[in-house]
């Protein structure tokens, strides 16, 4: 039996309909920006693996520092004990964030990153004893999957088996000059209500790689400190560089009360989350009362391994040649999208940084709305390009070692489809 044949006996994999969905693709090795397949198919790995991937794949210098963490302390419980390794992370992590970003909380995931956010923003005031318990959001967030980051995700098509169950939110528009004042205000009638305002700075990835301003965002921040509710920065996906500069709330003057981390933090080698916050979050949970204690906790929280990986991905993270790379990726996306921005097939073209998003007209009915998305994603596949459009949004959102030859080959074969697909 091939893997395909053995992954459909006994695999159920995410975010797929099993019934209708294109047999999975093996992939069995990778390199860089490439893939390879079980049948030596190689693939430009447009998405980075989920918006994972930052440096290429197996890259040497993370396989050499997991290699020798293995072979000195894979694991150890993390309440009562410390090790090397999540200190020195902790340690260099804060040193590029926020200068108020005081504390690390290690957790697994983007999703659980949010979740001990969200905690420690309740807890916050319940251990002051304020009854603020209302979270802000933006409409179409996205926090990731488990329930309390569906909770403050925008209502759709991923929570409708479940929004009875989740929490109430208080959902906003994405800030623009004309709703801005009526958003302050809004926050402002709340405010004795509002615990805090968590937000995906400057694009939100799954809505479709939506984008706003960033001096919007400042003046909401800004806003939110001066009325007494923490922010939540959710940098899981436009952390460590993604926006063009290291992180996107570098982009704004305010410094959020805490932020969220995953995806890029280790490569895309491992699976891990970070939650960092101020000294007065923290503070607020110093007590000789043991109820006041942030009672949140996974097996694997601050694996050693992990935060080798993650170690190793900063050292390459802030080397030169990086940051290079990502100026390099922003300059020529943004050199293709002027080249396209007209194409009467495209409703709209935006870019922040690496990240590059196409919107293609759908026509008129929703049904040819979805095949395009697959239409596209085949066209993409078969040409040993993965690209996986969100809807109608085509995305580039490459690990920043791809080569330029490559970057050309995906607008390429992009331009090419633009003649060939659609109407
Ligand atoms: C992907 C994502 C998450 C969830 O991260 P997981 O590791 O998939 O649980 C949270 N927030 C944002 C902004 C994301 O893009």
């Amino acid at each position: 039996m091939g893997l395909v044949e053995r992954d459909q006996k006994v695999i159920w994999h995410p975010y797929t309909q099993m019934k209708t969905a294109l047999p999975p693709v093996p992939i069995v090795r990778g390199e860089g920006a490439y893939l390879f397949a079980e049948d030596g198919t190689k693939y430009i790995d447009a998405v980075s693996s989920w918006w994972t991937n930052i440096h290429g794949h197996a890259h040497p210098h993370i396989a050499q520092k997991v290699a020798d963490q293995l072979k000195q302390l894979e694991h150890v419980i993390f309440a009562g004990f410390t090790h090397p390794t999540a200190i020195e992370l902790a340690e260099r992590l804060l040193a590029i964030l926020p200068d108020n970003q005081q504390k690390v909380f290690y957790s697994d995931n983007g999703s659980t990153a949010v979740e001990v956010a969200i905690k420690m923003c309740l807890q916050y005031w319940h251990n002051r004893g304020l009854k603020k318990n209302k979270i802000l959001a933006f409409n179409n967030a996205y926090h990731g999957d488990t329930f309390g980051a569906m909770a403050v995700s925008g209502r759709s098509a991923f929570t409708a088996a479940f929004d009875s169950l989740l929490f109430e939110v208080e959902f906003i528009d994405l800030p623009n000059e004309s709703n801005i004042s009526n958003l302050k205000s809004y926050i402002s009638n709340l405010k004795s209500q509002l615990a805090c305002f968590i937000f995906e700075p400057l694009v939100q990835g799954s809505a479709g790689m939506i984008m706003y301003e960033a001096k919007y965002l400042n003046e909401l921040m800004l806003h939110c400190r001066q009325e007494g509710v923490l922010t939540i920065d959710d940098e899981v996906f436009t952390g460590f560089g993604r926006t063009g500069k290291p992180f996107a709330c570098n982009h704004v003057d305010e410094k959020p009360d805490i932020m969220c981390f995953s995806k890029g933090l280790t490569g895309g080698t491992m699976a891990l989350g970070v939650t960092t916050c101020t000294k007065q979050i923290f503070e607020a949970f110093l007590s000789d009362d043991k109820l006041k204690t942030l009672f949140h906790g996974h097996s694997f929280t601050a694996n050693p391994i992990a935060c080798s990986s993650a170690l190793a991905s900063m050292d390459i993270f802030l080397e030169e040649h990086t940051n290079a790379s990502i100026k390099r990726i922003s300059e020529q996306h943004a050199a293709f999208a002027d080249k396209i921005r007209d194409n009467p097939k495209l409703k709209n073209v935006r870019q922040t940084g690496t990240i590059l998003a196409l919107e293609w007209h759908t026509g008129s009915n929703t049904s040819y709305f979805s095949s395009l998305r697959d239409v596209l994603y085949r066209y993409f596949l078969d040409a040993g390009i993965i690209l996986r459009p969100l809807g109608n949004v085509v995305y580039i959102l490459p690990p920043y070692c791809i080569s330029n030859a490559d970057l050309e080959y995906i607008y390429s074969k992009i331009e090419q489809a633009l003649v060939e697909i659609g109407d």
